[in-house]
């Protein structure tokens, strides 16, 4: 069975949308929604305004209630007939964010074993036939076949394939199986 990592933060989960919503309250900025989502946050706020950010990704609590992306729950469950689905996220940069993880994948994925939740530090130990991820420098360290989740931050790269939405990723993976199940 091939077997498929896939990311989690601006993956399965909207993080940057989060990040957006608090940017937007509780920052002093004059960027509007569209601003914040049409480049990499670090590009876009002030260093000081960024280490605000890296405040917030740091509080307890802030991994555990991001929203989960459009249509992932349905895709990766279909997709899990099909292909042995890993769950794939550095979770190690921001101490609080493992148990958040954790807790956020049982409530959202509880049909992905614990065994199959790898919760890491850098991606290069990962041995899968793919990853779906949103960062470039996870993909560039990849062995396997890397697929970009499109996100503010990656708007510029051509290197690698490209999936807008998980609806893409279904029709990507699962094609005409879909007709079947
Ligand atoms: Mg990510």
């Amino acid at each position: 069975m091939l077997r498929i990592a896939l990311d989690m933060d601006d993956v399965l989960a909207d993080t940057h949308g989060k990040l957006v919503k608090i940017i937007l309250k509780d920052f002093d900025t004059s960027l509007t929604e569209k601003d914040l989502n049409g480049a990499s946050l670090r590009s876009l706020l002030h260093p000081k305004q960024y280490k605000k950010v890296v405040g917030v990704l740091n509080a307890p609590g802030f991994f555990r209630d991001i929203p989960v992306m459009k249509d992932a729950v349905e895709v990766v469950r279909e997709l899990s007939g099909y292909y042995e689905i890993f769950v794939a996220s550095a979770a190690m940069e921001f101490r609080n964010s493992l148990i958040d993880k954790f807790d956020w994948l049982d409530e959202h994925f509880p049909f992905i074993h614990w065994k199959n939740r790898v919760l890491c530090g850098d991606k290069s130990i990962l041995k899968a036939h793919y990853l779906i991820d949103d960062h470039v420098f996870n993909l560039a360290n990849f062995s396997g076949k890397g697929i970009l989740f499109n996100a503010p931050h990656n708007l510029e790269d051509t290197r690698f394939d490209r999936v807008m939405n998980w609806k893409e990723v279904g029709e990507r993976f699962l094609g005409n199986s879909r007709d079947r199940v």
